[in-house]
């Protein structure tokens, strides 16, 4: 095959047809493949995978892209982490739905930016409606704004942004002075970056707050109350208590009524983050677990953990859109300040990024295709299987569990009895790895009060009970292997 000329590649009035071929090429490839994956990981290593990479000439193009799929099938295709496969149960990864799939395609072939109108037009309109959509389900009444992010670490860090800006500007001392006591109040089992949103925003090392959690691992409003007095006795300023819904060990949902209760009363930003709880906005069944999130004054969520949407899909909402301002900075060439008073709609002003995918696409088109109540569905579903696997944990004494999650994470261990014991921690360790090295599924790990856990998060509603029976056994066997080795008579090993 000759080489195109430079041009013929581009996607233009010219080469459409191209465009087309080439995509369906790709499409038949991946369909395949998904349709005859027949284990979620094949356990290979990064040194063996490494190999192939680094055999790519980089500098030698193929030209072709079946011979360039032919390839991916190498580097990345046959090993790649499989999130629809039925035995994938690690993080928070789902099977996305095709509807957004669909969208994806589009809005990268468009390739609108979501920075100005005059870089995106409808696009900007299409995020506006998922937004007050968003808001609407959330409880926020009309004032409320927000914008898509590329996740729920962006939207944390934004809203914690705004939270940091109203603090300052209520404080009566001066900003220099006021930033190195700010303080954020967050559950011992918030999400990390919290903390990483800290540092960006130039707060102390101490910043964040840990308050402790109940057996259920959610937030003590009793223990919100001391270090909201600790604070105000040092004379340290709380600008934002962060509530979770949704932990993302253990789903955990923050009593969110009892935490807006206190944050009114203390007159301290209230920011949720509901990067995984998310899913509960459309569910017919468990919306009530949300009840007092439309106190908050502003929310995290992840369409991409609970909506079944392809990474990146998050938005960051506020009660008050007008605190949005707090990102706002006019460029001449791209947002200038008069543009603002002709009402033309530029999304840059709310948002950390300027270039921006139109991610919103995605979630339009899963609306408009399967509806709300579809993905409701979906998420329900997994919350089932989740009860499921817990009950089936519980009632197994070779396993310990730690507590039932209302959403679709099970925390539990392989706990060895008597003098193998001592190896709970390795044996956990090394079923895990084992697990993955074999390939037949993938689980996650974390620790709990100092000990090593593993952790299931369902988010594939194709994943039965059988499935995760299954990986239990694996799991046991791996484990109890583990522990018979290392608990077997030295004799046995030196003989
Ligand atoms: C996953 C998660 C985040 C971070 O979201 P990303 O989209 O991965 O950046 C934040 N908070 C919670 C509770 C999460 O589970």
């Amino acid at each position: 095959m000759s080489p195109l000329a430079a041009r013929a590649h581009l996607l233009t009035n010219a080469t459409a047809d191209r465009y087309r071929q080439t995509l369906v090429d790709g499409v038949h490839r991946v369909a395949t493949q998904i349709a005859t994956t027949d284990r979620p990981f094949t356990g290979i290593t990064p040194d063996h995978l490494g190999l192939e990479v680094a055999g790519v000439d980089l500098d030698q193009p193929l030209g072709d892209p079946l011979a360039v799929l032919d390839e991916l099938q190498d580097v990345y295709l046959r090993d790649a982490v499989y999130f629809h496969h039925p035995r994938y149960l690690a993080h928070l990864n789902c099977p996305v739905v095709i509807p957004a799939v669909l969208g994806e395609a589009v809005l990268s072939a468009i390739n609108s930016s979501m920075d100005t109108w005059d870089q995106s037009a409808g696009g900007t309109l299409i995020e506006w409606r998922l937004v007050d959509w968003t808001a609407e389900r959330i409880g926020f009444g009309p004032a409320a704004d927000g914008v898509f992010t590329s996740g729920g670490s962006q939207s944390n860090l934004q809203a914690l942004l705004l939270a940091r800006e109203e603090a300052l500007a209520a404080s009566a001392l001066p900003r220099a002075e006021a930033l190195p006591r700010l303080r954020i109040l967050a559950s011992a089992a918030g999400h990390f970056s919290v903390q990483k949103s800290a540092k960006l925003l130039g707060l102390a090392p101490d910043a964040v707050v840990s308050v402790t959690v109940d057996a259920d691992r959610r937030m003590r409003p009793a223990a919100l109350d001391r270090e909201l007095a600790r604070c105000r006795e040092r004379g340290d300023i709380v600008m934002a208590v962060v509530a979770t819904a949704g932990t993302t060990d253990f789903g955990s949902i923050d009593p969110l009524p009892a935490i807006a209760d206190r944050c009114v009363t203390a007159n301290v930003w209230l920011h949720v983050d509901a990067a995984y709880g998310c899913g509960l906005l459309v569910s017919a069944t468990r919306r009530h677990l949300l009840d007092g999130i439309e106190r908050a004054d502003s929310v995290t969520v992840d369409f991409h953990k609970s909506f079944f949407q392809p990474v990146s899909s998050s938005a960051l909402i506020a009660r008050d859109g007008r605190t949005l301002r707090h990102a706002t900075y006019h460029a001449d060439y791209l947002n200038p300040a008069r543009m603002v008073e002709q009402r033309v709609p530029n999304q840059v002003d709310k948002s950390l990024q300027t270039t921006r995918r139109f991610d919103a696409l995605k979630l339009w088109m899963t609306l408009r295709i399967m509806g709300a109540d579809a993905i409701g569905e979906l998420f329900d579903d997994v919350v089932y299987r989740a009860a499921a696997a817990w009950d089936m944990l519980s009632e197994d004494p070779r396993f310990e569990v730690v507590t039932r999650s209302p959403l679709s994470t099970v925390v539990f261990r392989y706990l060895p009895t008597g003098p193998g014991r001592v190896h709970a921690d390795a044996a956990n360790l090394h079923a895990r790895q084992a697990l993955a090295a074999s390939g037949a599924a993938v689980v996650a790990g974390t620790k709990v009060d100092g000990r090593h856990f593993l952790k299931f998060t369902l988010l594939n509603p194709e994943t039965t009970v059988d499935d995760i029976a299954t990986v239990l056994e694996l799991i046991a066997g791996h484990a109890g292997g583990y522990v018979d080795r290392a608990t077997a008579p030295l004799l046995a090993c030196t003989a």
